[in-house]
């Protein structure tokens, strides 16, 4: 498997550390407003890393923090008249929210700043052990950039180039303009904590390399995050790692291109963004997904409502085949062999999964994978079209579980039942439940129940399977109990 490393700048084979195992982080959002779909493609790119690796049988570790103590907090809190805390955990929730949304799944480890600073107070005062920062004064702490021979590896700029254009702004005390701040000085008004060096909150580039060090150790096999990101955010990070525990941060660092509009980095400074949020209001999340994994996570993406447009009907192709080849597999004849189609099309199956592999497999080519499951849609449509009665249930159903699997590794679900695959007096007795305002209509209950049981008794399983996922799709949840099966509104 290859992976670009940013730090190499080429493609490299990709060797876990551990044999088997894969420890990665992303650096989180900084929790003061919802977040817009340029993050959101940041934070998709590294769900497909990670479903892919898990695909490819890795056990996977994977770490994001979320920074919930920042100025952009602090600003937005004092324009709001509110406490810090409450601005944070308001939006790290939203957040979490719309990741839900878009289908990205949860860390495994999910650590806040504020709750680690313990962490980042030991290895700042490693790092001053170690002559490799400084505190002054006023009780900032800054890292030495000067002091650290390696400074400048993963962007592969050097010291005296950033020297032209650095400076020192006149409320800060350090000693060479290129030296960035661990830890900052409490002023009025901001959250702080109590330190060896006086009360103040940890910088940004400190946050996660103590995070990363207690929760995964290092060094990681990934760290990712925007190109953006690379520098100073990355630089800074390995530079402290380095410096601290003389190793480095991490063995591969990626970087996903940046999403724009009109050509220009989508920004909430620049105010041409779309919140990730509004846009999932209006459209599905997958066909959102479909558009960004169309683009290799490198490349930049020009977004546009146009484009997601398209990426609806494109995701309705696939949808629609996967619905018409597992009815075509309900309606095959039962005694039927394999027809030339049935095996035209397990040649198409295998075809797929082999490109799609291969195709992932380099450097995660997400464009070349949704092609592989392209490829199939169309073989797909061709049996469907052409093998009239001639079909099989097994060749069918084994393509429409191709497409339903690959389709899962980049996080677009095809799984679902469709809550219409259930009988109409179902539904109307399950909308009678939902739509009750006063008495509960136990008749209504009783009979949504028992016709699941009776699918049940019968071990008529997706029968069944389909009743509840279909009543959990008006709104429903049946519940088994001690007492019998419940009905009851979702929360
Ligand atoms: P921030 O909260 O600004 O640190 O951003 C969170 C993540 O989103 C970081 O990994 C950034 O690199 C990434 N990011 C910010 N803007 C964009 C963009 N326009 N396109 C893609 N990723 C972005
Ligand atoms: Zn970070």
């Amino acid at each position: 498997m290859l992976i670009y490393n940013t730090q190499t700048r080429r493609k490299e084979e990709f060797r876990p550390i551990e044999k088997g195992k894969v420890r990665m982080y992303v650096c989180g959002p900084t929790v003061y407003d919802e977040i817009h779909i340029g993050n959101a493609r940041t934070f998709l790119c590294f769900d497909v890393v990670r479903r892919y690796l898990t695909y490819r049988g890795y056990s996977v570790t994977f770490a994001q923090n979320l920074t919930d103590v920042d100025d952009k907090i602090i600003n937005r809190a004092n324009e709001q008249g509110r406490a810090a805390r409450e601005v944070s955990e308001q939006y790290a929730d939203a957040f979490i929210k719309q990741m839900h949304r878009f289908g990205i799944l949860d860390p495994d480890i999910r650590p806040r700043a504020t709750r680690e600073i313990a962490a980042m107070q030991e290895m700042i005062q490693g790092l001053i052990d170690q002559k490799h920062a400084y505190a002054v004064p006023f009780g900032d702490v800054y890292f030495s950039v000067r002091s650290d021979p390696h400074y400048g590896i993963l962007s592969g700029r050097n010291v005296d180039e950033l020297m032209s254009g650095a400076r020192i702004e006149k409320n800060e005390q350090k000693k060479d303009p290129l030296d960035f701040a661990l830890w900052k000085a409490t002023k009025p008004g901001e959250p702080s904590w109590p330190s060896p060096w006086g009360d103040g909150r940890p910088g940004w580039h400190t946050e996660c390399v103590a995070m990363i060090h207690r929760y995964l150790g290092v060094p990681i096999d990934i760290h990712g995050g925007g190109q953006d990101l690379i520098f100073p955010h990355h630089e800074n990070e390995t530079a402290q790692c380095m410096c601290n525990w003389h190793t480095p941060l991490a063995n591969v660092w990626m970087h996903t291109g940046m999403l724009t509009i009109d050509g220009e980095k989508m920004s909430k400074s620049l105010g041409n963004f779309y919140t990730l949020k509004e846009v999932l209001d209006k459209y599905p999340a997958d066909a959102l997904r479909l558009l960004m994994l169309q683009t290799h996570y490198r490349s930049p993406l020009d977004f546009s409502f146009e484009r997601l447009s398209g990426a609806i009907g494109t995701l309705e192709r696939l949808k629609s085949c996967v619905k018409n080849l597992k009815w075509a597999a309900k309606n095959a004849p039962q005694d039927g062999g394999l027809s030339d189609h049935d095996r035209a099309l397990t040649k198409a199956v295998k075809e797929a999964q082999a490109s799609f592999t291969a195709q992932m497999d380099d450097d995660f080519n997400t464009a070349g994978g949704l092609a592989a499951i392209f490829g199939l849609v169309t073989a797909g449509n061709t049996y469907l079209s052409e093998a009239g009665s001639d079909t099989s249930t097994a060749a069918a159903l084994r393509a429409a579980d191709a497409l339903v699997e690959l389709s899962c590794v980049l996080g677009i679900d095809l799984s679902s039942k469709d809550p219409e695959g259930l009988p109409s007096e179902l539904i109307d007795l399950a909308k009678r439940y939902t739509d009750f305002d006063g008495d509960d209509p136990v008749e209504a209950a009783q009979a949504l129940i028992e016709t699941r049981q009776n699918a049940r008794k019968a071990k008529q399983w997706d029968t069944a399977d389909a009743i509840r996922d279909g009543i959990a799709g008006l709104g429903l949840v049946i519940e088994d109990t001690q007492a019998g099966a419940r009905l009851r509104k979702k929360a």
